[in-house]
């Protein structure tokens, strides 16, 4: 479980720790749903310092991925980090104005129950990790936009298909298929 609950942390000496292997069949990024390669696994320490609830820890898995040139399946190993830092909030005291200090430091979150449900940082901590271009390797070829043919696989590819969308694309084509 997730969730923090608040009174457990009552003395400012006692620390958590949450250990947890998170049941999640698929993760979802840019769209998509990904297969969990290796169960996410949490290792998250709690603490207190006065009413603020201290939150450090890491998320580590392996999704599956693809080649965002040529499309091949990979493994996407991620280790990601959380930080929060959580501050109470007194729904009696009225509508808070937290913009201001969000803006300082975006890793404040306030709470307000009784509870506090950590799964969006791990989630959250895992997307930070997901690069802008995942690639199969650094050097990947892609593959060729005509026919989809692998070039890492097939470095040497001449496409067929392409000579074929050309020779209709041009006027002397018509010609020579009369002169045939
Ligand atoms: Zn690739
Ligand atoms: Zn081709």
């Amino acid at each position: 479980m997730l969730i923090i609950k608040v009174e457990e942390l009552k003395s400012e000496r006692r620390m958590l720790r949450i250990r947890e292997v998170l049941p999640w069949k698929t993760f979802e990024f840019r769209g998509e749903m990904h297969r969990v390669l290796q169960p996410i696994q949490v290792d998250i320490s709690v603490h207190r310092e006065e009413k603020d609830i201290i939150v450090n820890g890491t998320v580590r898995t392996v999704l599956e991925a693809r080649c965002d040139r040529c499309l091949t399946k990979l493994e996407l190993p991620l280790k990601g980090e959380i930080e929060a830092v959580y501050k109470r909030y007194d729904p009696a005291k009225g509508p808070m104005v937290i913009s201001g200090e969000l803006k300082d430091c975006d890793n404040v979150i306030y709470y307000s129950d009784d509870e506090i449900d950590l799964t969006d940082r791990v989630r959250e901590s895992l997307l930070l990790e997901i690069p802008m271009k995942i690639l199969c390797k650094e050097d990947c070829k892609g593959i060729c936009p005509y026919c989809g043919a692998n070039l890492n696989e097939e470095p040497n590819h001449k496409c067929t298909r392409m000579y074929g969308v050309r020779a209709q694309e041009s006027k002397f084509s018509v010609l020579k298929t009369l002169k045939l």
